[in-house]
């Protein structure tokens, strides 16, 4: 594992969400100009032959409450990234289980492969 102390701030605490072989102040960045923030683990949804995937983590510091990484790449319409606060993330989760709700989505529907 790289250690990279001295070329960017060094680092004693690593938050308890943080995966250190995804963070930015162990691994180098592929751009120069990426912060070496704190990764947390990737959660991903979707299908790139249908609909697109939809992946999320966290990003942070160790001194301020982490953003909610949303990632979204689709053959339609290519590559995006929104970093939410936390009461963001929050809503969006609210108007995701809506959308559910209102198509009649149930979890128990759901097969443990994550089939429906
Ligand atoms: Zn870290």
């Amino acid at each position: 594992m790289a250690n990279n102390a001295g070329r960017w701030p060094q680092v004693v605490d690593h938050p308890s969400w943080c995966v250190q072989e995804r963070c930015g102040y162990v691994v180098p960045p592929r751009l120069t100009s990426m912060l070496p923030w704190h990764r947390g683990v990737l959660c991903r949804a979707g299908n790139l032959r249908f609909g697109g995937i939809a992946v999320t983590h966290l990003i942070g510091t160790i001194n301020e409450p982490p953003l909610v990484a949303v990632h979204t790449v689709s053959r339609a319409c290519g590559h995006g990234l929104a970093e939410l606060r936390l009461v963001e993330a929050w809503q969006l989760a609210r108007h995701l289980d809506a959308l559910l709700t209102q198509a009649g989505f149930t979890a128990q529907e759901v097969a443990d492969d994550g089939r429906r």
